[in-house]
């Protein structure tokens, strides 16, 4: 989340399997599989590394989600992943 709270990435956990091909799309290095509990289950998801959390707005801008699908969402085959730009324009 952006610290506007206006730009989103977010992951389904239910259908992440932590493959990291978002990841290796990605121009600026945003994404990581990390291991979590999910229920009871250690699982490897992908998540927004801690340096780029509340910098979305800035460090995705280069994708310009609001008018295509950015390239770490276009590469999911599992549509596990989802950028939400609420834009005010
Ligand atoms: S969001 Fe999709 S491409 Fe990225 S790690 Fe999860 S399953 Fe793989
Ligand atoms: S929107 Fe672009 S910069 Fe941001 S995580 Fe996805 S591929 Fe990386």
């Amino acid at each position: 989340m952006d610290a506007s709270g206006e730009y989103y990435i977010v992951i389904d956990s239910d259908k992440c399997d932590g493959c990291e091909d978002c990841a290796k799309k990605c121009p600026k290095s945003v994404l990581e599989a990390v291991k979590m509990m999910v229920d009871i289950e250690e699982r490897c998801l992908i998540s927004v590394k801690e340096e780029y959390r509340n910098k979305l707005r800035y460090v995705c801008a280069q994708c310009m989600p609001e008018k295509t699908k950015p390239p770490c969402v276009a590469t999911c085959e599992k549509n596990a992943i989802e950028w939400i730009w609420k834009s005010s324009r």
